[in-house]
């Protein structure tokens, strides 16, 4: 397929200009003024519209098996939705079980994938310690293109990865060129106030953020970022929601330390008065960790992305439907954790990011392609839009509206967080590898058309 995408302006992270992009195959092969249309082109027209790379989503669940359920959305709905928003790739996670080797899970992962409408690779989780993890780490980088392992600090007696394995993978992976990534929560800490909450009769999902409150989140930043100090690793912790996990990060930047930081769509526009809504099926529907925070958190991360001590965007998708959330009902332990939102991210940082001055544009490419895809090592390739990079292009119209629902969405998930939300800046269209895959709210998601991305390791160009 050959596709032009004519008159509209380019934004890269680095500038804006006008000019026309021409894709063929998977690829990218011109962006410059003026271009001819080749005879069998399929012509978009992007006048007064933005021409950005595709989105990048550093952080989803699809399919994912967990607290005893599996999530609504699997790896073709969920990419599907991901295509009607404008992002194009996702960074899933193979997540063993205690025990399970690494290599086995990962094959799990690749086989369900394989239906994925958008292209995807895997950060892999390391939840426990032997000698054949320490194989498989070497086994997964080397020959299977992951190049960051990712830790649950928080999920005790399920995949919490203690100290021990905290220091053992994260040397492994500095000896890979592989980056570790962390959920920062003080699982412990979790364990015993959700008891002692328990104790005192309350059940309810109110009782979510209390289990949970910043500081419990900040111990955890600032002990891996410790470790990572000590042994001389980069740093990547997904999900920052509160002001004192950001100190944590900032500080250690300014002592030089590399450290990076991810914020959630979700936590950057919605406060935590959501847990004492009335309805507790709504309640529970937010439900999530860390949790949505006070409002004065969002203005602190908000600060975070703008100074750079933040660095990407992402939503950690994991949509649960209101039946799997009643597991719950009476015992805020058991509501499976997540929420959606792949196909809400782009317009949400756009329109709180880039209306309010937040953001430029270039800045918005930068938090939601350019950054992910430097930091994971797949850059210029994803979040670019030039010659040779795949053909992964949204196409944006900044004066476009759109109210969102979960009666419009296309996720699986019965629920969505930003309900009601309209925003101005959407995508009219979506090329992935080449296809015309949303035209003007027509998803065209092809089932299996995603590519399995294989990242290298760092430092192996030399
Ligand atoms: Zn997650």
């Amino acid at each position: 397929m050959t596709i032009l995408i004519r008159g509209g302006t380019v934004v890269n992270a680095d500038r804006a200009f006008r000019a026309d992009v021409l894709t063929e195959g998977d690829r990218i092969v011109a962006v410059a003024e003026n271009l001819e249309a080749p005879a069998h082109a399929e012509v978009i027209d992007a006048g007064g519209q933005y021409v950005m790379p595709g989105g990048i989503d550093p952080h989803t669940h699809m399919q994912l098996p967990f607290m005893g359920t599996v999530t609504a959305d699997d790896f073709y709905t969920g990419t599907a939705a991901g295509l009607a928003g404008g992002t194009t790739t996702i960074i899933d996670f193979v997540i063993p079980d205690p025990k399970q080797r690494l290599m086995d899970a990962f094959q799990t992962w690749r086989g369900w994938a394989g239906k994925a409408a958008a292209d995807y690779t895997f950060h892999v989780a390391v939840t426990w310690w032997d000698d054949t993890v320490h194989e498989d780490m070497g086994t997964l980088v080397r020959r299977h293109g992951v190049n960051s392992f990712k830790h649950f600090m928080a999920y005790k007696n399920a995949i919490m990865a203690d100290d021990e394995t905290l220091v053992k993978s994260f040397r492994r992976a500095l000896e890979l060129g592989a980056i570790p990534t962390v959920h920062a929560e003080n699982g412990e800490l979790v364990f015993q106030l959700q008891r002692e909450l328990l104790a005192k009769g309350i059940r309810g999902p109110e009782a979510h953020p209390l289990s949970r409150p910043p500081e419990v989140e900040a111990e955890a930043a600032n002990r891996a970022i410790a470790i990572a100090n000590v042994l001389g690793t980069p740093v990547y912790i997904v999900h920052v929601s509160c002001a004192e996990s950001l100190e944590a990060i900032t500080r250690a930047r300014a002592r030089g330390q590399r450290v990076y930081g991810e914020a959630l769509a979700g936590h950057l526009v919605i406060d935590d008065s959501v847990y004492r809504h009335a309805d507790p099926e709504v309640a529970r529907a937010y439900v999530m960790s860390p949790p949505f925070r006070s409002s004065h958190h969002q203005t602190a991360l908000w600060q975070g992305l703008q100074g750079g001590n933040l660095h990407t965007t992402a939503t950690d998708h994991c949509t649960f439907c209101a039946g799997q959330k009643a597991m719950g009902a009476d015992d805020f332990t058991r509501i499976p954790n997540g929420c959606g939102g792949v196909e809400e991210r782009m317009a949400v940082v756009w329109d709180a990011g880039v209306n309010t001055g937040r953001l430029t544009p270039s800045e918005f490419v930068r938090v939601t392609s350019t950054n992910a895809a430097q930091i994971f090592n797949i850059y210029p390739r994803k979040g670019s839009v030039s010659v040779g990079a795949d053909a992964d292009v949204v196409v944006w119209d900044p004066q476009g509206t759109r109210t969102i629902s979960a009666a419009t969405q296309h996720s699986k998930g019965d629920f969505n967080v930003f309900e009601g939300r309209t925003v101005r800046g959407i995508p009219t269209h979506t090329v992935a590898a080449g296809k015309l895959v949303f035209a003007d709210g027509d998803l065209r998601a092809e089932r299996g058309a995603g590519r399995y991305v294989e990242r290298p390791a760092f430092g192996t160009t030399l």
